[in-house]
């Protein structure tokens, strides 16, 4: 992996230092006409793309991943990396914009908001719907504001310190995130959490609902994710042999059941019993709903008054992003069935609530 520096307006006295992590995704990417497809390019050619960043008055290092991902090929191992990565260079630098491809960054960005606990500065991601090189690209502002993002403070603090992404104008969770739009440039929502921040001719902060600044926080990384997990999304005339299939999956450890509307699964008998019978053999089942909006009641209506009983664990109001990073990250910190039940039930990065 190459790092380069960015020539900027910063004296090199008392700046603050931002370090951009360059995943890969469309917003580097340039058309090849051989391959009539957009294939990525050399960071070292964004400079010429964005002339803006020498207005700068922040140091600004760069470092490249050898082989440029476009997100749908990212994994756990590489998860663990990038928070390597931040972990290795946290001393040095006052904030991470990480720029990666849409598809996935709500998956990124939720696993790593667990992966660094403790964390106290800014990790903001932004990527682009349009590559650089395009007149009408949405690269310039997404990345030129995540950076104006991360590099803010006030006494000396940074005013985000927690991963977010920021598109489109607008600072949401990470974890809080999914991507809802392929076409148009705001790729992004948070249903279930206001905006952290607008950005409009200034930046408004949304402050009460930032995360906590805590200047005593030592980063701990975690380094273990579990991948034997699977999601399993309901739709009606979903048949007993699909089911049982995938339960039965050799060393599978937990699901991510999508569930219909508050949390409400059929309630026929074939069903039911699979459910029992799989919780009963140590399986979590972690009950997450197809809406994007609103939470999991367990409960509420019959047909989800049994999976409380025979505990299926509620999602509440997270996202399916959220939740099947979630069921990684604790089944790597624990074997202990019970355990991993009550870390999925409570926040541990502002992801549920
Ligand atoms: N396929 C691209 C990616 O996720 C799309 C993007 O960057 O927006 O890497």
């Amino acid at each position: 992996m190459k790092t380069i520096k960015i020539k900027t307006k910063a004296d090199g006295k008392d700046d603050v230092k931002v370090l951009v992590i360059y995943t890969g995704g469309t917003l580097g990417m340039v058309y090849d006409a051989k391959m009539d497809n957009l294939v990525p390019f050399d960071f070292a050619q964004i400079p010429d793309n964005l002339p803006e960043m020498a207005r700068l008055d922040f140091e600004i290092s760069v470092l490249t991943f050898d082989k440029l991902l476009d997100s749908s090929n990212m994994n756990p191992e590489t998860w663990v990396m990038l928070a390597k990565i931040i972990e290795e260079n946290y001393a040095n630098y006052d904030s991470f914009v990480i720029l990666h491809g849409t598809d996935t960054m709500a998956y990124t960005a939720s696993a790593l908001s667990y992966l660094l606990e403790n964390l106290h500065k800014p990790v903001i991601f932004t990527g682009a719907q349009l590559p650089i090189g395009v007149a009408r690209t949405d690269a310039k502002e997404n990345f030129i504001t995540a950076l104006e993002i991360a590099s803010a403070q006030t006494n000396n603090r940074p005013i985000i310190s927690e991963v977010c992404i920021y598109f489109n104008s607008v600072l949401l969770r990470g974890n809080r995130a999914r991507k809802h739009e392929s076409v148009q440039f705001n790729a992004f929502e948070s249903e279930n959490y206001p905006v952290l921040a607008e950005a409009g001719i200034k930046i408004e902060y949304n402050k009460p609902y930032l995360k906590h600044y805590d200047s005593e926080a030592t980063l701990k990384v975690h380094q273990y994710l579990d991948e034997n997990v699977v999601i399993l999304k309901l739709f009606p005339g979903i048949t007993e042999k699909v089911v049982r299939n995938i339960l039965e999956i050799k060393g599978l450890r937990g699901v991510v059941l999508e569930t219909f509307g508050s949390g409400n699964a059929p309630t026929v008998d074939w069903f039911l019993k699979l459910m029992k019978e799989f919780v009963e053999k140590g399986i979590i089942i972690f009950n997450v709903s197809q809406c994007n909006g609103g939470r999991v009641t367990q409960g509420r209506y019959q047909t989800s008054q049994y999976l409380q009983e025979i505990g299926v664990v509620s999602g509440a109001d997270i996202t399916t992003e959220a939740a099947i990073t979630k069921l990684m990250f604790a089944l790597g910190q624990s074997v202990d069935i019970q355990e991993v039940k009550k870390m999925l039930k409570h926040s541990i990065a502002g992801e549920i609530s």
